[in-house]
């Protein structure tokens, strides 16, 4: 039998390497290649238009922006948070000392049910740090609400969110920050890199401390900060990738269009669909399988595919709250998760990305739809 072409689940948006060159080559002869140079400075302005926002900073990851808010605003104690994420935005409490106390998802979005949220609140809870899940808005104005009732910070773990907009205005406005991931996976990437957006001078001013070890001019440490200033190259290279990144959101709807059209009617199978309002970036295709309805499970149909050659992903499984250094929590308990593990236990994205081909999308499908 001919060996099919790889169908991997994701695939880096690359910028033009001639103009990349061209940059680089600007680069070379300034010679000035990190520390708050022109394209990192241009890259901040750049993403704060696109974005819809006033203040951002990047950073080399996505992961030090959520640890650098939970300094910058000097969270202490315990926060709310979901255990279906990737593990950085669990680990980014542990990092600070903090108890995750994990609150079980909604079914509907895959996102903190804030309807759960009230019920962990202790004498000690200081922060809710809930997760946009594949892109797809949480509950912001009840969340919102919660923690002005019980004097609660809210940082949003918005790494999966570049470029969705909620009746037209940024979901980053919402809460007191958000983080953003710029990972070679992500809808826009600098390689690696991240981003934290405040709303006001003032924290922006702190966060830039903070990202430079605390730097205050030359001589002056105002804080114990740490390094995660991104470079010249990644902040050029991201200049670049921000002009295509409509192009790539438009073919990722396209996609998603297409699976959902062949995946809807299919029993067993569960397909999310866009939001009212809401302005997707179709980061991720999520697809649930009930095992009982499709007569097959999770599991069998994710190494089906890969006998295939088409490579899904079991994202988010298992669930933070089952690793080692969370499950001995009491939040961790499976019984106080039950929606988030049955979804861990049926969910695959499929593959997403920009130049996925009708083809490919037809050999993705063959291996789903009987
Ligand atoms: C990718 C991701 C991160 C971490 O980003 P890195 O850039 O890889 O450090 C954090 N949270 C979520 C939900 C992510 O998907």
């Amino acid at each position: 039998m001919e060996d099919k072409k790889m169908i991997t689940v994701t695939s880096p948006l690359l910028p033009s390497l001639d103009e990349f060159v061209g940059y680089l080559k600007e680069i070379w002869k300034s010679k000035w290649i990190t520390n708050n140079g022109q394209f990192h400075r241009q890259l901040e302005s750049a993403l704060a238009e696109y974005l819809g926002v006033e203040y951002v900073s990047l950073f080399t990851n996505g992961t030090l922006p959520l640890i650098t808010a939970l300094q910058a605003l000097g969270i202490k104690g315990e926060v709310i948070t979901t255990p279906y994420s990737f593990v950085a935005t669990t680990h980014a409490l542990w990092w600070n000392g903090i108890k995750p106390v994990f609150v079980d998802i909604d079914p509907a979005t895959c996102n903190l049910n804030p309807d759960k949220i009230e019920a962990a609140i202790t004498d000690k809870t200081t922060a809710i740090m809930p997760v946009h899940c594949y892109g797809m808005p949480c509950d912001t104005e009840k969340i919102q609400a919660i923690a002005a009732k019980h004097k609660l910070k809210v940082i949003y773990d918005a790494a999966h969110t570049f470029g969705v907009r909620v009746n037209g205005e940024s979901i980053l406005q919402a809460g007191d920050m958000s983080t953003l991931s710029f990972h070679a996976t992500k809808v826009f990437n600098t390689v690696e890199g991240g981003a934290l957006v405040c709303h006001d001078a003032e924290t922006k001013k702190k966060i830039d401390f903070l990202k430079n070890f605390g730097f205050n001019g030359e001589t002056e440490v105002v804080a114990p900060g740490i390094n995660s200033k991104m470079d010249e190259i990644r902040s050029a290279y991201g200049l670049l990738n921000l002009k295509q990144v409509d192009q790539a959101i438009e073919a990722r709807h396209k996609v998603a269009d297409y699976y959902r059209q062949a995946l809807r009617q299919v029993k067993g199978v569960k397909v999310f669909e866009d939001m009212p309002g809401v302005r997707h970036n179709y980061a991720y295709f999520p697809i649930l399988i009930n095992a009982e309805e499709y007569g097959m499970s999770r599991d069998e149909l994710y190494f089906k595919m890969k006998d295939d050659n088409v490579l899904g992903r079991r994202y988010f499984y298992p669930l933070i709250s089952t690793f080692d250094t969370y499950k001995g929590l009491e939040s961790s308990n499976p019984a106080n998760l039950p929606v988030a593990t049955r979804i861990a236990d049926q969910v695959i994205c499929l593959p997403m990305y920009y130049g996925l081909t009708e083809a490919d999308l037809e050999r993705v499908l063959n291996c789903i739809v009987k």
